[in-house]
């Protein structure tokens, strides 16, 4: 259906999945002893449902590589699904945290650090106050419950098959719409009983990228206002499109702005921003001791000073300019291989972030992704690129560049990608 040999798809499976698990002896045995103590032998349940069939063992991660326990080497073009998107070590963050962790990683109070970053993260996105949170999840938890608090309303709308981190007790009772679908958007906003659009503004999740249609961020601001419904971008997979993420770059006017993974280099760490409106009904919330928003962990120093690393030494233009490059030539290898044997897939791309969906046209909406079409294919060529010293993101198969990726590494994708696909065909 995708253009791929079912029997020789199953005899690669069979064969990566041998050879993978055969060369691993001390993964697979560290692995059984870690299902007396963690959910399926694995310390976050969701990594044994990556196509590794004994999850990959990491010795050490250095730059834009990983070193496995049975002594393999990779080019990580998951990079921890966008959390190490500058690279495991960056030379800016590792400094920036050996400097602090003498000074303090934990304080409860503020620093010059923390006034730096937010400014930097006004001049950036464009909204003018901004909180700390501990990760992703948490600041969009934080921004729906503040949205909740501002309006007065409970439902929230967020767009079917997206994923903001595992706020789902937030998400219950939300609306689900397809992306680019205006009208179902107007429909589920015209009763004025919901409190916040929750989006990211290109959807990254579900194996591809799903760029909005023409008209579509108006439509979604125009309809968000008419309805004094708040619209909450969160850019925490969109960080790669540029340095302002795609609030700058396509020039969007979000209420509330949340991020996290990649902002701190490393260390866990989330914000989220908003408008000059919301921060006056939020000041009016939090003074009322009604609502505390918060944690202890968030805006701890050793944090704080890794974010003013990461905003004024990494995200910088040379490193966009570097990971737009390598995402170029990584998204022309795959290209060029689909065009020679008339596949029906398509590449999307984002900046840095490169990925393809098993279908001929751009996708509009992730529900055109599932039942996660072409599962198999990607597992595949995930265990195929794998066993010769790649990794992909193992959820959705997506590629990464960062600026520590190294040029022969997108090359040796690109060589191996051809000749998995050969096989397929
Ligand atoms: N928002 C988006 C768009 C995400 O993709 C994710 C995680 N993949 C999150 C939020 C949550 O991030 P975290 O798991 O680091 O809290």
């Amino acid at each position: 259906m995708i253009g791929i040999d079912g029997a020789r798809l199953d005899a690669m499976l069979a064969r990566e999945r041998a050879a993978w698990s055969a060369a691993r002896p001390k993964a697979a045995a560290l692995r059984e002893r870690a299902r007396r103590s963690q959910l399926h032998g694995t310390p976050q349940h969701w990594i044994h449902q990556f196509p590794p069939p004994v999850p990959l063992v990491i010795d050490r991660a250095v730059g834009a590589r990983l070193y496995d326990t049975d002594g393999h080497e990779y080019a990580d073009f998951g990079l921890a699904g966008t959390a190490a998107l500058w690279g495991h070590n960056h030379p800016a963050v590792v400094s920036a945290v050996r400097e602090q962790i003498d000074r303090g990683s934990v304080t409860l109070w503020s620093s010059e650090d923390h006034v730096v970053v937010t400014e930097e993260l006004q001049r950036r996105f464009g909204l003018p106050f901004w909180q700390f949170a501990v990760s992703a999840t948490d600041a969009n938890r934080f921004a729906l419950t503040l949205a909740r608090a501002v309006t007065g309303r409970q439902k929230t709308v967020v767009f079917n098959h997206a994923y903001h981190g595992s706020v789902d007790e937030s998400l219950t009772g939300s609306v689900g719409v397809e992306f680019n679908d205006i009208d179902a958007l107007d429909r589920a906003l015209a009763s004025g009983d919901v409190a916040a659009v929750l989006a990211e503004p290109v959807m990254t999740n579900g194996g591809a990228v799903i760029h909005p249609r023409p008209g579509f961020h108006a439509a979604l601001r125009d309809l968000t206002r008419r309805t004094g419904t708040l619209l909450i971008l969160d850019e925490t997979q969109t960080i790669p499109a540029g340095p302002g993420g795609c609030t700058r770059d396509l020039g969007l006017e979000p209420d509330i702005i949340t991020m996290g993974k990649c902002i701190a280099g490393g260390v866990p760490a989330g914000v989220y921003g908003m408008s000059d409106a919301v921060a006056a009904a939020a000041m009016r919330y939090t003074e009322a001791g009604d609502g505390g928003l918060g944690s202890t962990m968030a805006s701890g120093p050793l944090a704080v000073r890794a974010m003013r690393a990461v905003l004024s030494e990494v995200m910088t233009d040379a490193t966009y300019a570097h990971m737009n490059r390598l995402a170029t030539r990584y998204a022309n290898d795959v290209t060029t291989v689909i065009a020679k044997y008339g596949l029906p897939w398509h590449v999307g791309r984002l900046g840095g972030r490169v990925s393809y969906a098993f279908m001929p046209q751009p996708p509009h909406s992730a529900s055109q992704l599932y039942p996660r079409v072409g599962a198999s294919v990607r597992e595949a060529l995930w265990l195929y690129l794998a066993n010769r010293g790649i990794v992909l993101n193992g959820m959705s198969g997506a590629a990464l560049m960062s600026p520590m990726t190294a040029e022969p590494d997108v090359d040796r994708h690109g060589s191996l990608f051809a000749e998995a696909i050969s096989e397929l065909v």
